[in-house]
C-alpha cells in the first residue's frame, strides 16, 4: 500500500483506532498523526512523577507493580483487585472490578492511563487502561530508554498511538519516502537543522533526550517559518490594498475634540496619535494594534483618529465587546463633543456630526433609525456591539474601524466589520491585555504595533493585597471596614463575584458578555468545590451586614440592557456607593471616583482578568485599593498566583506569568491559538529568538523575485494552513 501524508488513517490503522483518533484527538490523516508529538518521555529508572499528580488529571504513568490484592466484594458480586504501583518517587493505588490481567503481577512494569481520583484521601486510578511492559520477551518499545507519552484520550491510549506510529514507520520504511521536506536546503544548512524525516523519527522514537531536542528545534522551525510566511504574505497583500486617505483638516471635529479635552495628552498618546494621523493620510489601509496598560487612555487616542476621518468626510465605527462598554463610550464621546456631536438636532452644530449607538437591545424603531443614520452617512461616529456586524448594517463611507478590547473578539469579527467598507477601511485594534512581543508578532503578525506604556500623570495607583480567609478570617472584616472608610471619604467601590446567583445561573453574565475564556486555570476538578460566590447572595449579605445603610446595587449580565445602563449611570453619577457585579465591569468601565475593589473568590479568575478588573479602580487621582479575597492557601499554586498579581502592577509582566501558568491557547483566545495557527511545538514565550529569525527568513524569501515558486513544499504547507483557517471560519459561520 502506498502511504502518503494525505492517506486517511482509517486505511492504515483500521476503523476502530482511526475513529477514536478522529473523534477524540482530531487526527484524520497520516500527516496529523506524525504531527501529534509526544507530550513527554518516560525514562526507565527515572519515573513519571507520581507525586506531581493532581486529582482530575488525565494522565499516563509508567510505574512498577508493588502489590496485588484481590478479594470478593461484600455488597456486590465479583471481585475487587487493588494494585499498588510505584515509581520511586510516589505510589498510587489502582482499583479494578472483576478484572484479570495475567501480567499484572508484582514486579512488573506497565503504563497506566486514567483519570486521577481520590479515595480515602489517597490518589487512585479506577479501572485505568493498562499496558504491561515485558522485560524478557524483547518488546522493543520497552527496551528503549525513552518511552514517548502522547496526549491521549479515553479510547486512544498513549501506547496505541505509539504502536500506530511504529506501524507507519514500518509501512513506509522510515519516514524518508513519506515526507517531502518543505524547508529550503539553504535555510536548513544555515541554521543547522535536521531533515524533516529525521526529525520526525527522533521525536517519536528518540534514543536520547538530545535527539528530542534537535528534532524539536527543527519541528519548531517549520511551524515558525510557515506561520511567519503566512503573516508576511498577509502584510504584503494588505500593503497593496487600495484604501482611501483621510487627511487631517484644521477647524473641524478633531480640533474641537482637542479643545474640549479636560486634560493634557500624555507623551505616549501624542506620539501614537501622530503615528495614526500619518497612516490615515495614506491610501493604503492602516492595520495597527494599540496595546496599552489598563487605564493608559486608549479611548481618546481612538477618538482623535475617528475625528480625523470624520473631518475628511468618512465614517468611523467603534466596536465594543459589551453593551455596558458601548453605552459608556457613546456617552463619553457625546459629552466631549457637545453640540458638535448632535448635528441635525435643534441644539446641534451643523458643522458637526452624529454619534450613533447601535446595539442589539435597541427597540426596533430605534434600530431602524440608527441604521438609517449609518447608511446615509449622517452618523459620522458609530458605536456598537456585535450588532454592528450584522447584515443590514451598511455604511455610507466607512473609513476607520476601531476595535476595543480585541481579546474579546476574533480575527473574523475584525474582518466582518472591515468588509462593510466599500474600500478597505483603516483598522485600529486596541487591547489592554498586553502580550510579549513575539506573541504579538505571531498572533497579531499582520498588524503593526503601537504601545502606550505610560499612565496619565497624577494617578494614585492601586495597592493590591490578598485576603486569605482560610488562614486569616479576620481580614475579611477589615476589608469591609476599608470599603466603608472609602465610601465615608466620598469614594465608591466595586465588589466583584464570579457568579450571578439566580435560578438560571449557569455562568455569570449569559448574554453579551462572552465570558469566560479566562477562568481560573489550574486547580483540577471543580466538582468537589463549593459553587463560586454569587452577586445576589453577597449583595444581600452586605446590605444586611457590613455595608448596611450604604447605597448598594447589583450589576450582572442577565439584567436588561436598559437596567444595566441605568445602574452603570447611577454609579457614574455617584448615586450609588457600592456596585456588586460580575465581570461585566471587567473591561473598560471608567468611573474615576471608584477607588476600592473587593474581588470575592479571586482564585476563580485568571491573572489577566484580575489585572483588568483592578484597572477599574485606578482611573482617577485617588489611590486605588484592590483586595483579592480567596480561600486558597497562600502556599498553594493558586495562592502564589494571586500573590504575584498583588505584587506587580505591570500588565506586561502579568501577561507573561499568565502565559507561563496556562496553556498559551487560553490566553490568546481560542480563535487565535493552537491548531488555528499551526503552533504545536513552538512556544511563543520561550522561542522568541527562533521566531524572530524565522520572521526574517520569511520576509527575505518573499522578497526574492520568485517568492515561493521554487519551494513547492513550503508553498503547500502555507496553503494548508490557510485552508485550515478557512475551514474553521466556515464552521463558525
Ligand atoms: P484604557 O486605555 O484602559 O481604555 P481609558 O481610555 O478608559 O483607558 O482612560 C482611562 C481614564 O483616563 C479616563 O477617565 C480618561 O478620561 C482618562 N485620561 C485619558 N487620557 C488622559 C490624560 N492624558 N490625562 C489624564 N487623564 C486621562
Ligand atoms: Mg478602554
Amino acid at each position: 500500500m502506498a502511504v502518503s501524508l494525505e492517506t486517511p488513517l482509517a486505511r492504515v490503522l483500521g476503523p476502530k483506532t482511526a475513529t477514536g483518533m478522529a473523534e477524540q484527538l482530531g487526527l484524520h490523516t497520516v500527516r496529523d498523526l506524525l504531527r501529534h508529538y509526544p507530550r513527554r518521555y518516560a525514562r526507565r529508572g527515572e519515573m513519571a512523577r507520581l507525586d506531581d499528580l493532581q486529582v482530575g488529571d488525565r494522565v499516563t504513568i509508567l510505574a512498577q507493580v508493588t502489590s496485588v490484592n484481590s478479594r470478593r466484594m461484600r455488597q456486590r458480586h465479583g471481585t475487587i483487585t487493588e494494585v499498588t504501583v510505584g515509581d520511586g518517587a510516589g505510589s498510587m493505588k489502582l482499583v479494578f472490578f472483576n478484572y484479570k490481567h495475567a501480567r499484572l503481577q508484582q514486579g512488573a512494569w506497565g503504563l497506566f492511563a486514567g483519570t486521577v481520583g481520590t479515595y480515602a484521601g489517597k490518589l487512585q486510578f479506577t479501572h485505568p487502561d493498562c499496558h504491561m511492559l515485558d522485560n524478557d520477551t524483547g518488546d522493543d518499545d520497552w527496551a528503549r530508554a525513552l518511552v514517548p507519552i502522547y496526549p491521549a484520550s479515553k479510547d486512544v491510549s498513549s501506547w496505541v498511538i505509539q504502536k500506530s506510529v511504529k506501524l507507519l514507520l514500518g509501512a513506509s520504511g522510515g519516514f524518508g519516502d513519506l515526507v517531502v521536506d518543505p524547508l529550503p536546503e539553504d535555510i536548513r544548512a544555515r541554521h543547522g537543522l535536521l531533515s524533516l524525516a529525521a526529525a520526525l523519527l527522533d521525536i517519536h522514537r528518540p534514543t536520547t533526550m538530545e535527539d528530542v531536542e534537535h528534532a524539536a528545534e527543527r519541528l519548531k522551525w517549520d511551524e515558525a517559518l510557515i506561520l511567519q510566511l503566512t503573516l508576511a504574505a498577509r502584510r504584503r497583500a494588505a500593503a497593496l490594498e487600495p484604501g482611501t486617505a483621510r487627511s487631517r483638516r484644521t477647524g473641524g471635529l478633531l480640533d474641537a475634540v482637542d479643545a474640549a479635552l479636560p486634560f493634557e495628552l500624555t507623551e505616549g498618546q501624542r506620539e501614537v496619535g501622530e503615528e495614526l494621523a500619518v497612516e490615515l493620510d495614506r491610501d493604503q489601509p492602516m492595520h495597527r494594534l494599540l496595546q496599552g496598560e489598563v487605564g493608559s487612555g486608549k479611548t481618546v487616542v481612538a477618538l482623535r483618529a475617528m475625528a480625523q476621518v470624520v473631518d475628511a468626510g468618512g465614517q468611523a465605527a467603534l466596536l465594543a465587546p459589551t453593551e455596558v462598554l458601548a453605552a459608556q463610550h457613546a456617552r463619553g464621546i457625546r459629552q466631549l463633543l457637545g453640540p458638535l456631536g448632535r448635528a441635525g438636532e435643534l441644539d446641534g452644530d451643523a458643522a458637526g456630526t452624529r454619534v450613533t449607538l447601535l446595539t442589539g437591545s435597541l427597540k426596533t424603531a430605534a434600530k431602524r433609525e440608527a441604521r438609517a443614520e449609518v447608511a446615509d452617512g449622517r452618523a459620522g461616529i458609530v458605536i456598537g456591539t456585535h450588532a454592528l456586524l450584522q447584515e443590514g448594517v451598511d455604511f455610507a463611507d466607512l473609513g476607520l474601524v476601531v476595535i476595543d478590547e480585541q481579546h474579546r473578539f476574533g480575527v473574523e469579527q475584525r474582518d466582518a466589520l472591515r468588509a462593510k467598507g466599500s474600500r478597505p477601511p483603516h483598522v485600529l485594534v486596541m487591547t489592554a491585555t498586553p502580550i510579549p512581543r513575539t506573541v504579538a508578532m505571531t498572533v497579531y503578525g499582520d498588524l503593526e504595533i503601537s504601545t502606550l506604556r505610560q499612565l496619565p500623570s497624577g494617578r494614585g495607583g492601586v495597592a493590591s493585597s490578598v485576603v486569605p480567609v482560610a488562614e486569616k478570617p479576620g481580614w475579611l472584616d477589615r476589608a469591609w471596614e476599608r470599603l466603608r472608610e472609602e465610601v465615608a471619604a466620598g469614594r465608591q467601590a466595586y465588589v466583584v463575584c464570579p457568579r450571578i446567583g439566580d435560578s438560571v445561573d449557569v455562568a455569570a453574565g449569559a448574554d453579551d458578555e462572552p465570558e469566560d475564556a479566562d477562568g481560573a486555570p489550574d486547580d483540577g476538578p471543580r466538582t468537589d468545590r463549593r459553587p463560586p460566590l454569587a452577586v445576589l447572595d453577597i449583595a444581600e449579605l452586605l446590605r444586611n451586614g457590613p455595608q448596611a445603610g450604604l447605597r448598594l446595587d447589583v450589576l450582572h449580565g442577565r439584567l436588561t440592557p436598559e437596567e444595566k445602563d441605568a445602574r452603570m449611570q447611577a454609579f457614574a453619577n455617584r448615586e450609588l456607593d457600592v456596585l456588586v457585579a460580575t465581570t461585566v465591569v471587567e473591561v473598560g468601565v471608567d468611573v474615576p471616583n471608584a477607588t476600592v475593589m473587593v474581588v470575592m473568590d479571586a482564585d476563580r479568575f485568571g491573572v489577566s482578568q484580575l489585572h483588568q478588573l483592578r484597572g477599574r479602580v485606578a482611573r482617577g487621582r485617588h489611590a486605588g485599593l484592590c483586595l483579592l479575597v480567596t480561600e486558597a492557601r497562600t502556599t498553594s499554586l493558586t495562592g502564589q498566583r494571586l500573590a504575584a498579581v498583588a505584587a506587580t502592577s505591570d500588565g506586561f509582566e502579568l501577561a507573561r506569568l499568565d502565559l507561563e501558568t496556562r496553556r498559551e491557547g487560553d490566553i490568546l483566545g481560542a480563535a487565535q491559538s493552537g491548531k488555528r495557527s499551526g503552533v504545536r511545538m513552538l512556544s511563543l514565550l520561550e522561542d522568541e529568538e527562533l521566531i524572530a529569525t524565522a520572521r526574517a527568513e520569511a520576509t527575505a524569501l518573499l522578497e526574492t523575485e520568485r517568492g515561493l515558486a521554487d519551494h513547492p513544499g513550503l508553498a503547500a504547507e502555507v496553503a494548508a494552513l490557510a485552508t485550515d483557517e478557512r475551514a474553521e471560519w466556515l464552521e463558525k459561520a
